[in-house]
C-alpha cells in the first residue's frame, strides 16, 4: 500500500466512516491483553491520543506479535469500528500488522510512564515519543505558525537577518566566535594578538546575539518587519530561563513610538495565548493536568487583563515600600532582577506588567533618550512565572544624540558606519522589541525549565544530540 493511503491517528479518532479498511502507522505505547486478544495503543504524533488496535491473537504469527511491544513501530491495516470499550469512541480491528522496527523491552528506555524530566533530558533523542514532549513539540509548532500568521495579517515582512555577524556592538551578551583559524597555531600579529586577516571572513566574526540592528535597516525601508530566528549567547548562566541557543522574534517598526511599541507587544502576546487556547487545547489540558494545575487559569487571565504600565522609577518605589527583603539591591539605578520582576507581577499587580523609562546606564546605546538626561524609552514586559519575556525600546533616531552616546560608551564607532548611515539618510522615529520564543513557550506550556520547551537544548557543558 502506498504511503498516501495512511490515515493519521488524529483523523481516524474522529472518523465515523465505519466498517471500512484503513491503514494507520505509528509507535506502540502499550500493549495488553491475553492469549486470545491483544489491545495495542498506537500513537503517530498527530495527536496526544492513542488509537486502540484490537488484534485477534491466534490470527497473527506468534513471532510478529511477540515483537509488538512498547516503542516498536508498526503499520496496521484493519477495519475502523465504534469501540465497545470505555475511553475511546473508535478502534481498529486489525487484519494485518507489519513490523517496521522492534524495540527490545530490555533496552528501550521509555518503558511505561512516569520518567522524570531530568532523565528525559538525557534521552532527548527519544523524548519526543512521550506524551509530554509530543504535546510541547506540537504547541511549539503551532506557536511558530501563529507568530508568522500574526505578522503577516498585520502587514509585517519577515526579514532574514544574518546568523554570522561581523559586529559585536549590540552588547546583548557574550558571543560565540566563528572562525576557521587553526586553534592550535593561529596566525599572530607582531604584538601576539590573533591576526584575523587570514580568517575566513578576513575579520573577527561571531554568532548573532540579536537581529535588531539589521532589523532596523529593514524597518527603515519596509516600515514594518520582523525577524524570527536563532540567537546565541555564550553566557555561563545556568538558570531555568536561559539557553545558549534560543529563538527570538524581533519586530521593528518605523513610525512607532514607545506607546505604539507597548500596544503591539501586548496585542501580539495576547494573540499568541488565544491561538494556543484555540488550537492546542488537548495538549494544554494534558500539561495542565500533569504539571501545572493553574496553567489554563493563568492563560485565560492574561488575555483578559490590561497589562499594567509603570515606569522604572515607580517600580523601584513599589519594591522599596513592599517591606520585602530582596537578595539584590533596589536602589534607583540598579537593574531589576528576576525576584523583583516576579514580585511586581505575581504579588503586587497580579497581572503582566510593562516597565518603561529605565536608567540609561543599564540599557543599550541605541535606546531613545528621554529629556531628563537620565532615562531611556526602554520597555520590558514581565510575565507571571517568567519575569522578563520581552525587552524592547524606541530607538534613538537622532544622529547627533546617538553618535554622542556611542562615543561616551567607547563603542567601536567605525564598525557601526552602516547603522549610523540610517540616521544620516532619511532617519525616522522607530521602535521594536525582542520576544524570547522559549520564554513564551515556558509561559504557554507551564513547564518550569527552559530545557524542556526546546527539542535539543544548548546550555553550558551540554551540546549532546
Ligand atoms: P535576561 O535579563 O532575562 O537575561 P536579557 O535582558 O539579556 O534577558 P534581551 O537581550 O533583552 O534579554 O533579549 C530579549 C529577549 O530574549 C528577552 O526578553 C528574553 O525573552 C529572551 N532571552 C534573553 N536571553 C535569553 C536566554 N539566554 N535564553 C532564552 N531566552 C532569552
Ligand atoms: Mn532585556
Amino acid at each position: 500500500m502506498s504511503i498516501r493511503s495512511r490515515t493519521k491517528v488524529k483523523d481516524a479518532l474522529v472518523s465515523t466512516d465505519f466498517d471500512r479498511e484503513i491503514t494507520v502507522k505509528g509507535w506502540v505505547r502499550t500493549r495488553r491483553g491475553n492469549k486470545s486478544i491483544a489491545f495495542i495503543a498506537l500513537n503517530d504524533g498527530s495527536t496526544i491520543k492513542n488509537i486502540q488496535i484490537v488484534a485477534d491473537v491466534p490470527g497473527f504469527p506468534e513471532e510478529l506479535l511477540r515483537q509488538v511491544t512498547t516503542g516498536a513501530c508498526i503499520s496496521v491495516e484493519g477495519i475502523l469500528t465504534p469501540s465497545e470499550g470505555k475511553g475511546q469512541a473508535v478502534e481498529i480491528k486489525a487484519k494485518s500488522i507489519d513490523l517496521y522496527g522492534a524495540a527490545d523491552p530490555g533496552t528501550y528506555p521509555l518503558q511505561k510512564k512516569g520518567h522524570s524530566l531530568e532523565f528525559l533530558r538525557e534521552i532527548a533523542h527519544l523524548r519526543p515519543r512521550t506524551n509530554t514532549f509530543g504535546a510541547i513539540l506540537r504547541i511549539r509548532h503551532a506557536m511558530s505558525y501563529a507568530i508568522h500568521k500574526y505578522f503577516n495579517e498585520n502587514g509585517f515582512y519577515y526579514l532574514h537577518t544574518p546568523i554570522i555577524t561581523g559586529s559585536d556592538a549590540e552588547g546583548a551578551g557574550e558571543m560565540f566566535r566563528v572562525t576557521t583559524l587553526d586553534p592550535v597555531n593561529p596566525p599572530l600579529n607582531d604584538d601576539g594578538t590573533i591576526n584575523y586577516r587570514d580568517d575566513f571572513f578576513g575579520k573577527e566574526t561571531n554568532l548573532t546575539v540579536s537581529g535588531q540592528l539589521e532589523g532596523e535597516l529593514g524597518a527603515l525601508a519596509l516600515s514594518e518587519i520582523y525577524t524570527f530566528g536563532p540567537t546565541f549567547r555564550a553566557e555561563n548562566s545556568n538558570t531555568p530561563r536561559h539557553l545558549a541557543e534560543f529563538w527570538m522574534i524581533e519586530p521593528e517598526m518605523a513610525f512607532y513610538d514607545i506607546e505604539d511599541n507597548m500596544d503591539l507587544a501586548e496585542d501580539f502576546l495576547k494573540y499568541l495565548v488565544v491561538y494556543a487556547l484555540e488550537h492546542c487545547c488537548e495538549d494544554l489540558e494534558f500539561l495542565n493536568n500533569m504539571y501545572d494545575k493553574e496553567l489554563l487559569l493563568r492563560l485565560n487571565s492574561v488575555i483578559k487583563s490590561d497589562f499594567e504600565r509603570i515606569t522604572y522609577t515607580e517600580a523601584i518605589d513599589i519594591l522599596n515600600k513592599s517591606g520585602r527583603k530582596f537578595e539584590f539591591p533596589t536602589d534607583w539605578g540598579s537593574d531589576l532582577q528576576s525576584e523583583h520582576e516576579r514580585y511586581l507581577v505575581e504579588q503586587h499587580f497580579k497581572k503582566p506588567v510593562i516597565i518603561t523609562g529605565y536608567p540609561k546606564k543599564i540599557k543599550a546605546f541605541y535606546m531613545k533618550q528621554n529629556d531628563d538626561g537620565k532615562t531611556v524609552r526602554a520597555m520590558d514586559v514581565l510575565f507571571p512565572r517568567i519575569g522578563e519575556i520581552v525587552g524592547g525600546s524606541q530607538r534613538e533616531e537622532d544622529l547627533q544624540v546617538l553618535d554622542a552616546r556611542i562615543r561616551e560608551l567607547g563603542l567601536p564607532r567605525e564598525e557601526l558606519w552602516w547603522y549610523l548611515d540610517t540616521r544620516r539618510f532619511g532617519t525616522a522615529p522607530h521602535a521594536g522589541f525582542g520576544l524570547g520564543f522559549e520564554r513564551m513557550m515556558l509561559f504557554i506550556t507551564g513547564m518550569s525549565n527552559i530545557r524542556d520547551v526546546v527539542p535539543f537544548p544548548r546550555t553550558p557543558k551540554n551540546a549532546e544530540f
